[in-house]
């Protein structure tokens, strides 16, 4: 994949230094903001593909930022010290692609960003996903394992579906839940559990240590696709 425009919105010089040289060693062409009013004005002279955004802003909240930045048509991927999951799933919900904590690995971090952009620019549309030896067909509701169909409830179905139109990204549990079961169920996480269970007894070759469908706890789910 060529290089993207990628922003970091960072207020550390140290880390947002290490971002910068990370990104630009990797291809990217990489600018810096240490302010919410300078990533927001960069944002709209640059078009950035990509921002990568610190929650802890001294001028605003970071999370505030989320929508400003998706709207102007970039990824997010918001790169945070705050482990409190809860945070994890606002800027989720919120329309962040992605989230990595403090500290990360550098390599993670570019993978992360490769696999956001790649959906970006592959775009949603996708009629079938191939992870592994698994085929998702999005057009006609079919879905293989090595060739073989696989019979699936509705309900798995929607969920296997919804995780394949954001491959790569994590969906948090309120996410999921409202898609799949509707708002009323935005709190039911034990449905979910139990589906993606199956879902993993179905597909997974070893279901008991899942490759396919993985786990971010507290959080949600994410359909690996690397
Ligand atoms: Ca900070």
């Amino acid at each position: 994949m060529s290089g993207a425009r990628v922003l970091v919105v960072e207020d550390d010089p140290a880390i947002r230094r290490l971002l910068q040289a990370a990104l630009t060693r990797a291809g990217h062409v990489a600018s810096t903001a240490a302010t919410a009013r300078e990533a927001l004005g960069l944002v709209d002279i640059e078009r950035p593909e990509a921002v990568l955004l610190d929650l802890g802003l001294p001028d605003r909240d970071g999370l505030e930022l989320i929508q400003l930045v998706r709207a102007r048509g970039a990824v997010v991927l918001v790169v945070s010290a705050r482990t409190d999951t809860s945070e994890k799933v606002a800027a989720l919900d919120l329309g962040a692609d992605d989230y990595l904590v403090k500290p990360f690995d550098t390599e993670e971090l570019l993978a992360r960003i490769r696999t956001a952009l790649r959906h970006r620019r592959s775009g949603m549309g996708a009629v079938q996903v191939t992870i592994g030896i698994v085929t998702i067909d999005l057009e006609h509701r079919r879905v293989t394992r090595d060739g073989t169909a696989v019979h699936l409830t509705p309900k798995e179905y929607d969920l296997l579906a919804e995780l394949a139109q954001h491959p790569g990204k994590v969906l948090s549990h309120a996410q999921l839940l409202r898609t799949v079961w509707g708002p009323a169920h935005e709190r039911s996480v034990e449905y979910l559990r139990i589906t993606v269970r199956a879902l993993r007894q179905k597909l997974e070759p070893e279901p008991a240590r899942p490759r396919l469908i993985v786990n971010e706890p507290g959080v949600g789910y994410r359909l690996v696709i690397d």
